[in-house]
């Protein structure tokens, strides 16, 4: 049987791709196409790993804040509420969502390195959990707003720890040198603990880092964790301030592609727990709680893309083009970044893959492509192609460049699909304008 980089997609008796059990051919047919599909018991069971190897090697209390700008939707915070995990949020509009679908603001943090006071305001009349605070104006923002509401927020620092996780380096510069957080090696992340420690209406609960994203090794976050740990110890050390929590941020990298490693993201939790609670011993601190961000591990393996192919251009002697009835608008990773995934020809996946083609996508842009000389099974107009790992920074990041609506998204659970998010309507589309 073939194997995909999802180890829920198979091959049925027709030849045809399966998702969680489900005839993927028959999804396109049934919802249309370009149909976001995402796999429910994949969420969980992700989730599910990561809130029992936090609470298990780091204890009570730890558990995985799920970035939900990988996947903001109403549904999405109703399966993470459900798993009992937090989340994380990056806007008031996501904090909306979160707080419309039921979820449980105060076990919420909110990030940004520009929050404006109408997102604390709002974040604070709803009892947000905790706000990660970036820079100074913040910090006497959010404590000039809470002393209006009159409470005392929590609130966790951001840190920039100085770390390149493709280098492996502790480095006082280069990443330093991010929009984001206050430098130790500046001398500005103990400036902005001493005034949070100051301030009347702040509750300093600890510190919070994250240090890059698609990182498939546990090294650097390792070397994160020490590093922030051994902050933590020498804040006690001159204010005997001792931080509570310690926030590692997300970044633990996918499989999009076969190339990709496997990473195991409970052994480099317990990696990571046991590196810390050595440097706790040897630094005489209690073991903080531990929060982690994971947003793209969360979500991306259990999504995939379909589309309907329209049309394939053949150039004699250059290259092949398969076009598809989506492209950039629903997932522009390709044209941001030149992301890899792998595709599939769902109606023919028993097929060998033999024709060496790019695949492009419908926007009047040159440069709206998915893929680039991939090899895929012969293509034919109607044919549904499948794109997969799609479940974290795709419809995330959809645009309605060129009017184009958003898809359809469809979540499976138990077998059964059901929609999750409409397909947009041209209605939807004039629906601000006057
Ligand atoms: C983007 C982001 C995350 C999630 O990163 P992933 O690579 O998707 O796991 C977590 N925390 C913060 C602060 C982020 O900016």
């Amino acid at each position: 049987m073939a194997e995909f980089v999802m180890d829920n997609c198979s091959v049925n008796e027709n030849g045809h791709l399966t998702v969680a059990g489900v005839d993927t051919v028959e999804l396109a047919r049934r919802y249309g196409t370009p149909l976001m599909v995402l796999d429910e018991n994949k969420i969980r069971s992700i989730a599910r790993v990561y809130k029992e190897a936090m609470r298990k090697y780091f204890g009570e209390g730890s558990m995985p804040l799920f970035a939900s700008k990988a996947l903001s939707f109403t549904g999405i915070y109703r399966i993470m509420a459900e798993e009992g995990i937090g989340s994380d949020a990056v806007s008031s509009g996501e904090i909306y969502t979160a707080k419309n679908a039921g979820f449980d603001i105060s076990k919420m943090v909110f990030h940004g390195n520009n929050k404006t006071d109408a997102d604390i305001e709002y974040a604070i009349s709803l009892g947000i959990g905790r706000f990660v605070v970036d820079g100074d104006e913040e910090l006497e923002a959010v404590n000039e707003i809470a002393g209006r509401h009159g409470i005392k927020q929590r609130i966790e620092l951001r840190i920039t720890p100085g770390i390149d996780p493709h280098t492996h380096k502790a480095i006082s510069t280069g990443r330093v040198d991010s929009k984001f957080g206050n430098a130790i090696a500046t001398g500005q992340a103990e400036k902005i603990t001493v005034k949070a420690l100051s301030l009347p209406n702040i509750e300093l609960m600890g510190f919070h880092c994250h240090i890059g994203s698609q990182i498939f090794e546990v090294e650097p976050f390792v070397q994160a964790a020490e590093i922030m740990m051994k902050y933590i110890a020498d804040i006690k050390k001159k204010t005997g301030f001792t931080a509570k929590e310690l926030n590692l941020g997300g970044g633990f990298g996918v499989r999009y592609v076969k190339e990709h490693p496997y990473f195991d993201y409970g052994q480099a939790i317990k990696t990571l727990a046991d590196k810390m609670k050595r440097i706790a011993s040897i630094s005489g601190i209690a073991m903080p709680i531990v929060f982690m961000e994971p947003g793209r591990s969360m979500v991306a393996s259990a999504g995939l893309t379909l589309y309907t192919v329209g049309s394939v251009k053949r150039i004699p002697d250059m290259k092949n083009y398969v076009s598809v009835d989506g492209g950039m608008t629903d997932n522009p990773r390709y044209a941001l970044y030149q992301s890899q995934y792998e595709m599939v020809i769902a109606n023919k996946a028993d097929k060998k893959a033999d024709f060496a083609c790019s695949v492009a996508g419908r926007c009047c842009e040159s440069g709206d492509l998915l893929a680039e000389n991939i090899m895929l099974q012969g293509a034919e107009k109607g044919d549904v192609l499948a794109v997969l790992v799609t479940g974290a920074y795709n419809y995330a990041m959809a645009s309605n460049y060129n009017r184009i609506p958003r898809p359809e998204l469809v979540m499976i659970r138990d077998g059964e699909p059901y929609v999750a998010i409409k397909r947009e309507s041209f209605e939807d589309l004039i629906r601000n304008e006057i």
